[in-house]
């Protein structure tokens, strides 16, 4: 038999999804793979169950239902602050997964270069492989996760074609300020690049910190491509509702590729979701203030516990150093903690480009008492897993 494909020879499976799958076959409280298990809105479940029995059963618009696209291109014009056009500029897709995977074929061609913030969401790597694109890699350093604008220069010197924006940031939970993303916008505007944004988390902003949407900085609208999902918002990751945001002649390709892709999102889903895009500020406001809430539960019990961490300013990550351990592996630390404390983790070396072994994302998106259950748990981490040392 002749080889498979090389490009997607040196894949390995998503180290994220992996530990879920760990987690599960420990009995471990499963802090790894970043979602709810609490329920979403009452009014979205009860559309799902009457669309059921409507029409929704074969293929909607490849692009996305109309009146779908209508309620993002609402709310999103709401936020970003200038109107969308829902015919002309948004596109919707399988999760922001598919959103970005789009929006890179859109952007690249095999060899260009696209600048990535190390550490990053790990779907990237797999997005620029797919998409023949070479990454640059820019380091947000531990422990603060700001970059250096020189650093970030030399990259768009060596002519990148894109940058891909992850605000805020999974996973160190940067949520960055204007003035960054504006020194952003001025290379990109000087470098003639395009910006691919991750915003799936842009209503998980703590105070005093605020979501600025790139596209919506001076001139930026025409070389962004924003992408962003229903998922954290409305706490509905299995649904796989996404959608990319740009401007019409841009937006005219991401159809293409994304109808090619997989013609399309989830017909009854779609049509079940809408409600959920009418909800007025108040939604986003209980919304942030849960997370405010269990941000402060779960923090405060590793400090209780004398875990050094980060304190995310947005999303709901958190990483936290492993050293006093001694582990050379932290996915080994990752197993270890999940079979003998009862804790799924995300090791820190699978969104890192640098060699970091020292932190594990733990993240908090869950109800109160499964937070204090893992909160429990970590309490004997350290009779449980003696250091190596
Ligand atoms: N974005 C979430 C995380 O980082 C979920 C990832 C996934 O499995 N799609 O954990």
């Amino acid at each position: 038999m002749k080889p498979l494909s090389r490009r997607t020879a040196g894949f390995t499976d998503s180290v994220i999804r992996r530990m879920t799958r760990i987690s599960n076959q420990y009995g471990a409280v499963n802090l790894s793979q970043g979602f709810p298990d609490f329920d979403p809105p009452q009014a979205i479940l009860d559309r799902l169950a009457e669309v059921s029995r409507e029409d929704f059963h074969q293929y909607s618009i490849t692009w996305g239902a109309q009146n779908l696209r209508e309620a993002l291109a609402e709310k999103q014009g709401r936020f970003m602050g200038r109107p969308i056009d829902p015919n002309l500029e948004v596109v919707v897709t399988c999760g922001s997964t598919e959103a970005m995977m789009a929006a890179m074929m859109t952007a690249v061609d095999p060899g260009d270069k696209v600048i990535v913030f190390s550490p990053f969401y790990e779907n990237y790597g797999a997005d620029t492989i797919l998409s023949g694109a070479e990454p640059v890699y820019v380091p947000l350093a531990p422990p603060d996760f700001h970059f250096d604008p020189e650093v970030l220069e030399d990259a768009f010197r060596q002519g990148a074609k894109a940058l891909i924006l992850c605000n805020p940031s999974n996973p160190c939970g940067r949520v960055f300020t204007r003035e960054e993303l504006l020194c952003i916008a001025s290379l990109a505007e000087k470098y003639d690049a395009y910006v691919i944004t991750d915003e799936v988390y842009e209503h998980i902003v703590y105070a005093p910190h605020a979501h600025t949407y790139f596209a919506a900085l001076p001139g930026m609208w025409e070389r962004t491509i924003s992408c962003s999902s229903l998922s954290k918002t409305y706490s509905i990751t299995g649904w796989r509702l996404g959608y990319t945001i740009a401007p019409p002649e841009v937006t005219e390709r991401i159809k293409k590729v994304h109808d090619f892709l997989t013609v399309g999102a989830a017909a009854p889903l779609q049509e079940a979701v809408v409600p959920a895009l009418r909800f007025g500020p108040g939604y986003y406001r209980d919304l942030l203030e849960k997370y405010t809430r269990k941000r402060g539960l779960f923090l405060k019990g590793l400090d209780d516990l004398g875990i050094v961490h980060t304190e995310p300013e947005g999303a709901y990550y958190v990483l936290l150093d492993i050293s006093e351990f001694g582990f050379d592996d932290d996915l080994e630390f990752c197993e270890v903690l999940a079979r003998d404390v009862g804790v799924g983790a995300v090791p820190g070396s699978s969104f890192f480009r640098e060699p970091v072994r020292h932190l594990i994302r733990l993240h908090f998106a869950k109800r109160d008492e499964t937070l204090c259950g893992a909160l429990n748990r970590l309490e004997d981490m350290r009779k449980k897993i003696p250091a190596r040392r």
